[in-house]
């Protein structure tokens, strides 16, 4: 057997019609940028988010800076987030201008360790930037507070946990801004690149709205901007799964909890962790090794039997020699849980449209690889 670690094609025949509908109708109304599918989904993602604004971009990385940018962030500002993370994150920051600070994770959730951000606050930190890593929300709580305390921003990286929450908090509640992802991996994806802002806030609201859009608030009339823009075709394909998304997540709640009842009793990996009552939304469900050294032969041993495991990430921000460091970023104490982190993450295949023979037999290789790395 053969199990993918995408369902894009699954997912299109799904709800062809529904996609194809939204398509046509963009087409047909000549207009392919900015035009009314962009502003309806505005609307519909606001309504979704529970925020009063949407703004639509490029990506999601963009959504970052362009986020930060609103706020003032920029050059000579610290902005921390935690090490183990996609590096969109720390390159967002980077591109802003700012210093990315970077921090070590709850060994158990792997989003960022609240207890060791006061460490790496200094007179230049200006935002917080906590990640919502693999679906599961960060303690944004205790994040909240601290920045209250010392008078910071937060901006949310959601790329990955789009329609979670917390036990006693949704997201975009305790923040200044909520960054997302529409690229077609990510739990809401469209047929390319996408990305959006969700806020409360006026100020990001109107600034990221003329910066994505080369600074013109009206036609002929520009000031300081760039071009990042979410197409019409591609807001037709996210308008179209925003009606679906809640179900998909759930959906992937039941194939995670299949998975994790079905490899209990192994004894070569961990498995993932849900903090209780925190509605997950699985956008992977990474597994660890117990053995660092045993990490890259399980992922081979699962490649060889048909199943296409991946690892997220297994380089973490400060380990990669390509980064700007110095002005770009600098470590805060020990990364020792994001280290970890990285040398011993397996991801097994997520996604909505995955059949239960295919979980069981991944399950079943994986019984069969704990035998031999045990
Ligand atoms: C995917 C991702 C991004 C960047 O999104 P793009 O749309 O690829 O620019 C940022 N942060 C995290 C955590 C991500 O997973």
């Amino acid at each position: 057997m053969k199990v993918g670690f995408y369902g894009h094609v699954r997912q299109y025949q799904n709800i062809q019609k529904e996609i194809d509908a939204n398509i046509q109708k963009v087409l047909m109304s000549g207009e392919y940028v900015h035009g009314p599918m962009n502003k309806q989904f505005e609307k519909e993602f606001a309504e979704f988010s529970g925020t009063k604004y949407a703004i639509p971009c490029g990506n999601g990385t963009d959504a970052l800076w362009l986020t930060l940018m609103a706020l003032g962030i920029g050059e000579g500002d610290e902005v921390i987030t935690n090490a183990n993370t996609f590096f969109a994150t720390a390159e967002a920051i980077w591109i802003a201008g700012a210093t990315a600070v970077l921090i070590d994770c709850d060994p158990l959730t792997k989003c960022i360790d609240p207890a060791k951000i006061e460490a790496a606050i200094t007179r230049k930190t200006r935002c917080l930037m906590p990640v919502h890593l693999y679906g599961q929300c960060a303690d944004m709580p205790a994040i909240k507070k601290i920045a209250d305390k010392y008078k910071l921003w937060v901006v949310e990286d959601n790329a990955q946990a789009i329609d979670a929450a917390g036990d006693t908090f949704k997201i975009g509640e305790l923040s200044d801004a909520v960054a997302t992802s529409f690229i077609i991996q990510k739990n809401l994806g469209c047929f390319g690149d996408g990305g959006a802002i969700v806020t409360n806030n006026e100020q990001v609201n109107r600034v990221t709205k003329l910066l994505r859009a080369h600074g013109s608030p009206a036609r002929n009339v520009h000031s300081f901007g760039f071009n990042s823009r979410l197409d019409d075709i591609q807001a037709a394909v996210v308008s179209a799964k925003l009606k679906h998304i809640h179900a998909w997540n759930d959906q992937r709640g039941v194939w995670a909890a299949r998975y994790t009842a079905g490899l209990k009793g192994i004894k070569s990996f961990d498995l993932p962790y849900h903090k209780p009552g925190y509605r997950h939304v699985w956008h992977l469900y990474v597994i660890e090794a117990k053995n660092p050294a045993n990490r890259d032969k399980m992922v081979d041993f699962l490649v060889k039997n048909g199943i296409d495991a991946k690892t997220h990430y297994s380089i973490a921000i400060h380990q990669q020699a390509g980064y700007p460091w110095g002005k770009g970023a600098r470590t805060v104490g020990s990364l020792a849980n994001a280290e970890k982190n990285s040398a011993c993450c397996i991801s097994l295949p997520m996604f909505p449209e995955l059949t239960a023979e295919e979980v069981d037999y991944v399950i079943s290789k994986c019984h069969e690889m704990d035998k031999q790395f045990a």
